[in-house]
């Protein structure tokens, strides 16, 4: 029972508080999760890819409006005109520093800009007929350009390439990118790693006009030359490699001593062609055949100018990734597309980290409650348990136990209730023992009337009877009068025993005790009784040991005589009587073991009482006596059937005189 009051009270606490707790969880887990994860990392995808195409279309414009504003200036179309002049011999005369002082000064503007711009490779002035006027000298690093490369420039014809011609056409172009190979003006700066950023280029050209010129009609508003720009890739990919942009803005995502995998890309306008990537070793590779293989993304792409790639597997990583395509051709562009991905394991992490929180969370509620229900299991059902034990006490008859009544709650009531209880119980059976002992003195009564009006019966008769006999002076007066006066004697006998029976009855008296050996006094009754048992054939065998008790030697001794004229009353047919008389535990025990008729277990409860008797001539006060007196000494008597044989063992108990009685 008390097991199961626990059992309930925890499957009470895992109804109430942790299944909804885990039903949260799981709610949490499986809901919020994808939400707040997954979904803001692909918009935040979609706004970087957009940020970085927008990054991307400022920097050409940048160089596109650049290159129109250096082909606008007249160091360019005055340079030319040199160049000109002096093929044509009209510098004849001069120094031969005075014959190239525009070209010169134009290289020296060139040559600051590579300084200044970040990211310039190389400026080119050409004439109307595509021929070399002037180029910048220096790399980004500084460094003037080798002696070949210097030869190689001006030893061109640039009359055939697209740039020029659209120049010549009066348009401004854009030379989408090339390696440093397929350009052939500026030697790979990276030689040894050809798919390198740095070993790829972008151009700008711009068409160069003469302004209007009233003295030189002939050249104004003319087409004079164009001015070519050569850009280095690695500017580009330089944007989609900016930390502030993609891994600071992930870094939320997996912590901040970790790298987020977010890296970008471009693809030309074809949405196939690899032109910038984490891994140059991609550049040129395209996205739809292997080993990418990913036509899918190429669709996308195609499909519409913002948007997210349908989720994918590259490097062995499922991935999710936004794009965006930069300005067209026509709106001074290039229509790349910019891309930006990441790694679902990443996108995932704060679910995972969401998850193994939840799921700690959930343990520590399981344990903390589970542990907390025990804790108030065991509270309820210890009082229970105290409750259960006093019932039983009270039932084994300890109407004195009182339960502790320290909880204020219903099972203090409860307890306090049974405690009254108890105490009622108590005091009503202190009742029914005065009851029960005042019907016995009054049957007592009854009793001893009637035990004292039977011998005064038949003195009064022969009183009767001499009287009249000496009235008629009956001649057998004399022999009735002999008569009367035995009768008379007879019963005042009969009326003392009885009078010593109740003073026996009344108990032992404290004042009266003497030390004595009750051995002695054993072998004494026995004595007595030896010739009656002798004529029942009785054999009578002893083990009596030495001992000395405190008591009234009168009144045990009539107790032993009882005792023993009850063994022999119960053998009229003979058998044998077993006395042993010993000290064991600090306390006398004598038996009187017999072979007799026994006791009928019915009548076992009632031997002690007064005038119970199974015998026609008993008065059935002998055992009460015993009782009487044995108690009054300190003792207790007992009688029980023996074991063995049929019988009787009556075992006297009492204190020795040393004891304490
Ligand atoms: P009485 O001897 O006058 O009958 P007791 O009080 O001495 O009264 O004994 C009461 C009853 O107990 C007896 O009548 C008898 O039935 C039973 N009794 C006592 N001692 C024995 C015994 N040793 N064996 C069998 N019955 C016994
Ligand atoms: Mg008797």
């Amino acid at each position: 029972m008390i097991r199961r009051i626990a059992t309930k009270l925890l499957l009470a606490v895992l109804a109430a508080v942790v299944l909804p707790f885990l039903a949260f969880a799981v709610f949490v887990d499986h809901e919020m999760a994808g939400r707040l994860s997954k979904d803001v990392v692909l918009y935040s995808l979609k706004g970087i890819a957009a940020d970085l195409a927008l990054r991307v279309d400022r920097d050409v414009e940048e160089w596109n409006s650049s290159v129109a504003l250096l082909a606008a200036d007249p160091g360019c179309y005055l340079a030319i005109d040199e160049a000109w002049r002096d093929e044509a011999g009209e510098l004849e005369g001069e120094s031969p520093e005075d014959r190239r002082l525009m070209r010169k000064t134009q290289i020296d503007q060139f040559n600051h800009w590579i300084a200044a711009k970040r990211g310039y490779d190389l400026f080119l002035l050409v004439d109307d007929e595509g021929r070399f006027v002037a180029a910048s000298t220096v790399g980004r690093s500084g460094l003037g350009f080798a002696p070949e490369v210097n030869a190689e420039l001006q030893s061109r014809s640039y009359a055939r390439e697209v740039w020029f011609e659209a120049a010549k056409a009066g348009r401004a172009h854009r030379v989408d990118q090339i390696s440093s190979e397929q350009c052939g003006l500026l030697p790979p700066r990276r030689p040894q790693t050809p798919l390198h950023p740095e070993n790829f280029h972008i151009g700008f050209s711009a068409p160069i006009v003469w302004p209007r010129d009233e003295l030189r009609p002939e050249l104004s508003e003319r087409f004079v030359g164009a001015v070519f720009a050569l850009v280095n890739w690695s500017r580009v990919q330089e944007e989609l490699d900016n930390p502030e942009v993609l891994r600071s803005y992930f870094q939320g995502l997996v912590g901040p001593d970790e790298f987020p995998s977010a890296y970008g890309w471009i693809w030309k306008s074809d949405a196939d062609t690899i032109l910038a990537h984490a891994r140059p070793e991609l550049y040129g590779q395209r996205v739809s055949q292997p080993p990418i293989a990913l036509p899918e993304m190429t669709a996308a792409a195609l499909a519409s100018s913002w948007g997210l790639y349908p989720e994918y597997n590259f490097d062995g990583k499922r991935k999710n990734a936004a794009f965006r395509r930069t300005r067209g051709y026509d709106e001074g562009g290039f229509g790349w597309i910019v891309g930006v991905g990441i790694d679902n394991d990443d996108i995932f992490r704060p679910v995972r980290e969401l998850r193994a929180l939840l799921f700690k969370a959930t343990l520590a509620v399981l344990l903390v409650s589970v542990l907390w229900t025990m804790v108030i299991a065991r509270r309820t059902t210890q009082p229970i348990l105290a409750l259960r034990e006093h019932v039983q006490r009270v039932a084994d008859g300890d109407l004195g136990a009182r339960v502790a009544t320290a909880s204020g709650d219903e099972l203090g009531e409860l307890a306090a209730a049974l405690n009254r209880m108890t105490e009622q119980l108590e005091h009503g059976r202190a009742e029914l023992i005065k009851a029960q002992k005042e019907s016995a003195w009054r049957e007592m009564a009854r009793q001893v009337a009637h035990d004292i009006k039977n011998p005064l019966t038949p003195i009064q008769l022969s009183i009767d009877l001499c009287r009249r006999a000496r009235d008629e002076r009956s001649p057998q007066f004399e022999a009735i009068l002999e008569q009367t006066l035995q009768i008379v004697g007879r019963q005042v006998a009969h009326l003392r025993e009885i009078s010593s029976d109740f003073h026996a009855l009344t108990g032992a008296r404290r004042d009266n005790f003497q030390p004595l050996e009750l051995a002695a006094l054993v072998e004494e009754v026995l004595e007595l009784d030896s010739a009656w048992a002798q004529s029942l054939g009785v054999v009578i065998t002893r083990a009596v040991q030495p001992v000395r008790v405190l008591g009234d030697r009168l009144l045990l001794r009539r107790v032993l005589l009882n005792l023993v004229s009850n063994a022999l009353e119960a053998m009229p047919r003979g058998g044998a009587l077993d006395v042993r008389l010993a000290q064991r535990d600090g306390r006398v025990v004598l038996e009187l073991a017999d072979t007799g008729v026994g006791v009928p277990p019915e009548v076992r409860a009632r031997l002690f009482e007064p005038y119970f008797t199974t015998r026609s001539t008993g008065t059935g006060l002998g055992l009460a006596i015993a009782k009487r007196v044995v108690e009054d000494h300190g003792g207790a008597i007992e009688l029980l059937p023996r074991e063995d044989t049929s019988g009787t063992l009556v075992r006297v108990s009492l204190p020795t005189a040393e004891s304490p009685a």
